[in-house]
């Protein structure tokens, strides 16, 4: 991992500026989402991208809305995964 240094002060709402030579580096423009998650005492910051539940792949991903027991649930899912539920979803219903 490259350490660059760089040192951000957050806001009082939690916000903080991702240094110009970051989104430069990494292609990042206003809009890209962005995913933080968490690896021991370190905040991991890297840009979000859609993957199918059930693959992992990142190609052709739609969101779809199912019901849980806790309620609708939106996940995304591919083309070929989303064909293949509504195959078994068909199936189900003989
Ligand atoms: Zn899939």
């Amino acid at each position: 991992m490259n350490n660059s240094g760089q040192i951000r002060q957050m806001d009082k709402v939690g916000r903080v500026a991702v240094p110009v030579s970051v989104r430069k580096t990494l292609g990042l423009v206003p809009g890209d989402n962005l995913e933080f998650s968490i690896s021991g005492d370190k905040v991991l910051l890297q840009r979000y991208t859609k993957t199918c539940l059930l693959c992992g792949t990142d190609h052709d991903v739609s969101p779809y809305r199912t019901e849980t027991i806790r309620g609708v649930r939106e996940i995304y899912l591919c083309r070929s995964c989303r064909n293949n539920l509504a195959k078994a979803e068909e199936m189900r219903d003989y």
